[in-house]
């Protein structure tokens, strides 16, 4: 095989490998953000319930002080009983009584009512908190996994970036220029197989003449329609 050819494919060769890496370069951290993403969610529903919790659990404390009040009521209103002097007063301190026991009735419906809510969202912590156990240890496993897989795509391209320069150093400019210039016009791949007579770059088909030539070994040469090298296979 001509040798300039050997070198353009091998040049080609990086560069398909070059563009494969940084396609997933450039796929890879939204996927990491994502998955960071995911974490975040489950720590945050986990969030949402314990703060329910929380705020159930503030409204009952109130409630019980809501009551120790109103038993400090009754046993002043007891205290009153004892000294008063008048029957009108006597039941007016009695209904005041009831109505405070009464109150204390209602509050104490209220705490059995939160403290029902209350189970039922510990409930549902526990199970969110299993859940977020099991799931982050997998996203973190998989994050970790692909941070891993962008450094070690950053050192491969960093590696086949230099084989790329050096090999690049040897080839002739001429050569190079030309296949720089359909690689920056028309994109991989630079160097086009000869299909029957057809161009594999564009599917023009090659004039006859130009056809003949290539057949017969002749100098390497461009499709005149797309420019890439052309590679003719011998069957
Ligand atoms: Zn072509």
């Amino acid at each position: 095989m001509d040798t300039i050819l050997n070198l353009l494919l091998q040049l080609q060769e990086l560069d398909f490998q070059i563009e494969n890496i940084r396609k997933q370069l450039k796929e890879l951290p939204s996927k990491i953000e994502h998955l960071k993403q995911k974490k975040e969610e489950l720590l945050f529903s986990l969030d949402k319930i314990k703060t329910q919790i929380n705020h159930l659990e503030a409204e009952k404390r109130e409630k019980e002080l809501e009551i120790q009040d109103l038993e400090d009521k009754i046993k002043k209103i007891e205290e009153k009983l004892l000294k008063v002097k008048t029957n009108d007063d006597y039941k007016a301190l009695l209904r005041e009584k009831a109505k405070a026991e009464e109150k204390i009735m209602e509050i104490e419906d209220e705490i059995l009512n939160l403290m029902e809510k209350i189970e039922v969202l510990k409930q549902e912590e526990k199970t969110a908190d299993e859940e977020y156990k099991n799931k982050v240890a997998i996203l973190e496993k998989e994050i970790n996994e692909k941070e891993n897989e962008l450094k070690t795509l950053e050192e491969n391209l960093k590696n086949l970036e230099k084989q790329r320069q050096e090999l690049a150093n040897s080839i002739d400019n001429s050569f190079l220029k030309r296949y720089e210039m359909v690689k920056t016009k028309k994109g991989l791949p630079v160097i086009a197989v000869i299909n029957s007579d057809t161009c594999s770059g564009c599917f023009m088909v090659i004039p006859p003449r130009l056809y003949n030539e290539i057949v017969k070994g002749k100098n390497l040469t461009n499709c005149p329609h797309c420019g890439r090298f052309l590679l003719y296979i011998p069957s």
